[in-house]
């Protein structure tokens, strides 16, 4: 259960990353879809690999209420890019979220903030909620450098597109120590910084999703949930599964 006292719409969002075929991610929607009848408050999100994207947005999600989103877009708007998929384009195929700044990107292919920055921003005017990435590197943690690290990656797009707009869309707090490790940050860390991220966004940031994201599973995402600045979960993994991303999901019902 998502805590009452927020007027926020929980969230959750699947991130299936480099994984499946197209059979693989008609049987996945099958399954969610199937069990839909569940879920019956939170807001639900899945992002398929940019390949999967029609595939899901034309047979599966057409008629359902969840929503579709990519795990990335270009920083470019159009033109001589070669492999880039556009903001627009993304938009075109009825994607209404895309990630910006994973830390996959951030580490795989050396995405910095200004980077970010500029993704986010093209995602947004492409009409579409950027869901915004930030978390720090077990060394950082351990040197004690999270909240510095954090304000760092959220002042780079907040400087680039101001306060009014970064709180109308999601912030997602995923520790890399914790993503696709198995070990998954307690309900008090990760409530220590969703609370600073929502401090970080001023008076705008009332009303702001912060979903926390890093080995989120059916039996962990209810304490989380229950936390007062927590709005949803950013799942990887289990969102493989559609019984658990399902049981995840039913654990952010209001
Ligand atoms: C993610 O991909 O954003 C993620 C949180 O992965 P996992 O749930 O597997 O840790």
């Amino acid at each position: 259960m998502v805590n009452n006292s927020t007027k926020r719409r929980p969230l959750i969002i699947a991130n299936w990353k480099l994984n499946g075929t197209s059979a693989f991610v008609s049987e996945l929607l099958e399954g969610i879809t199937e069990q839909w009848t569940g879920v019956h408050q939170a807001e639900v999100v899945v992002c398929p690999a940019f390949v999967h994207i029609g595939q899901a947005s034309s047979v599966h999600l057409a008629h359902s209420n969840i929503a579709l989103g990519a795990q990335d877009c270009s920083q470019f708007e159009e033109g001589a890019y070669t492999g880039d998929v556009s903001a627009e384009m993304l938009h075109d195929l009825g994607c209404q979220f895309v990630i910006t700044g994973h830390s996959e990107r951030r580490r795989f292919y050396n995405e910095t903030d200004a980077l970010v920055a500029r993704k986010f921003d093209l995602a947004h005017k492409a009409l579409m909620t950027p869901i915004l990435c930030v978390g720090e590197t077990p060394e950082q943690r351990e040197a004690g450098e999270t909240l510095a690290i954090i304000k760092r990656q959220v002042g780079a797009v907040l400087d680039y597109c101001g306060q009014e707009k970064l709180g109308r869309c999601v912030i997602a707090y995923e520790p890399l120590w914790a993503v696709g490790t198995g070990v998954t940050a307690t309900p008090d860390q990760a409530q220590e910084v969703h609370a600073f991220i929502r401090q970080l966004l001023g008076p705008a940031g009332q009303a702001t999703r912060i979903i926390y994201g890093g080995s989120v599973k059916p039996e962990n995402a209810e304490a989380l949930f229950t936390q007062p600045d927590i709005g949803g979960a950013l799942v990887g993994g289990a969102a493989l599964k559609a019984d658990d991303f399902i049981e995840i999901c039913k654990a952010a019902e209001l």
